[in-house]
C-alpha cells in the first residue's frame, strides 16, 4: 500500500504504529527535542506531517507514481537520516527525489545522484556496495551517515523557505546526537549547504560569523567543545552537473577522500 504504513514491515522502517506524529512545526521542536536517540528520533522523522503542501505532495505522487515504477510501493513518507551511529562522516543533500527517496524510503536511493554518489563511497571504502537500489538490498554506509535537510520531497525539488525551517529540528538534533564522532561533514551542493548553518548552530557547532559562500572543496573548520569538525562543500551529483563535467568521479572521490583525513 502507498504510502507504507509504519511498522508495516517495510526494509528499515524506523517507525511503528505507536509512533507520535508531528503535525505542524511547534511539534517538530517539540519531539526532536524530546529524542534522545537516533532510533526515537528517525521514527518521529519518518511519520512527520508538518508541512501540508509536502505531505500532499509525497503522497499522491506515491499514489499516481512514474510509470515506469507503476507496479511498485513507493514509501511515500519523510525519509529518515540513515547510516552510522556513530558516524565520522556526515553527508547532507537538500531532499528527497520524488521518484528516488519518495519511492525506495532511502535517501539518495534509486535516482542518477545517488547512483554517482555510493559508486564514489564505494570507490572510497564508505559504503559496502557500489549500488543503492532499495531498501533491504545490503547497502550498508561505513563511518558515515546521511541526512536530507528537507526530509519530504518538494515539487519541483524546491522546498519553500517555511518548509526548510519547519524540518530544521530535525537536521539539528541529528546533528547534535553523532556531533560528538565527527570529524567532517559535507554538504552536496549550495541548497544544503544553506540549510545547514542554522542547525550546525543549534546543534551547538561554532559557525562562524561571516558565512562562507558554497563551492566545490571550500572548506570551514567549525569548533564542537575539543573538537574540530571540517564542513566541505561537494557540487551535488545531480545529472545536470555529472553529465556535463562540472562533477567528475575524481572531483567527488577527492572530497570524500579529504573528509575522511587522506591527504591528496
Ligand atoms: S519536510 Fe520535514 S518538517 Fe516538513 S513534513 Fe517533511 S519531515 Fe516534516
Amino acid at each position: 500500500m502507498s504510502p507504507v504504513p509504519p511498522g508495516s514491515g517495510w526494509p528499515d522502517d524506523p517507525s511503528s504504529p505507536d509512533t507520535p506524529v508531528a503535525h505542524d512545526a511547534a511539534e517538530v521542536v517539540e519531539l526532536a527535542r524530546a529524542s534522545r536517540t537516533l532510533a526515537e528520533l528517525t521514527a518521529c522523522e519518518a511519520v512527520c506531517r508538518a508541512c501540508p503542501r509536502l505531505v500532499e505532495w509525497r503522497e499522491r505522487v506515491a499514489v499516481e507514481r512514474r510509470r515506469s515504477f507503476a507496479g511498485e510501493t513507493y514509501w511515500g513518507r519523510p525519509i529518515a537520516g540513515w547510516g552510522a551511529e556513530h558516524p565520522r562522516l556526515l553527508i547532507v543533500g537538500l531532499a528527497p527525489a520524488a521518484h528516488g527517496g519518495n519511492r525506495t524510503g532511502r535517501i539518495f536511493t534509486g535516482d542518477r545522484s545517488g547512483d554517482w554518489l555510493f559508486a564514489s563511497l564505494h570507490r572510497v571504502g564508505l559504503a559496502a556496495i557500489p549500488t543503492s537500489t532499495r531498501a533491504g538490498d545490503g547497502q550498508r554506509l561505513i563511518d558515515a551517515r546521511m541526512v536530507a535537510a528537507v526530509r519530504c520531497a518538494p515539487p519541483a525539488n524546491k522546498p519553500e523557505p517555511a518548509e526548510r525551517a519547519a524540518c530544521s529540528p530535525w537536521l539539528s538534533r541529528e546533528i547534535a546526537l553523532v556531533a560528538g564522532s565527527l570529524r567532517s561533514i559535507v554538504a552536496l551542493g549550495g541548497f544544503a549547504w544553506q540549510a545547514l548553518w542554522p542547525a550546525l548552530a543549534v546543534a551547538g557547532l561554532e559557525t562562524p560569523r561571516r558565512r562562507p559562500p558554497f563551492g566545490h572543496g571550500v572548506e570551514v573548520p567549525l569548533r564542537y567543545g575539543d573538537a574540530v569538525v571540517t564542513l566541505i562543500g561537494c557540487y551535488h551529483p545531480s545529472p545536470q552537473n555529472t553529465f556535463t563535467g562540472v562533477l567528475t568521479e575524481e572531483m567527488t572521490d577527492e572530497v570524500f577522500r579529504r573528509a575522511m583525513g587522506e591527504k591528496p
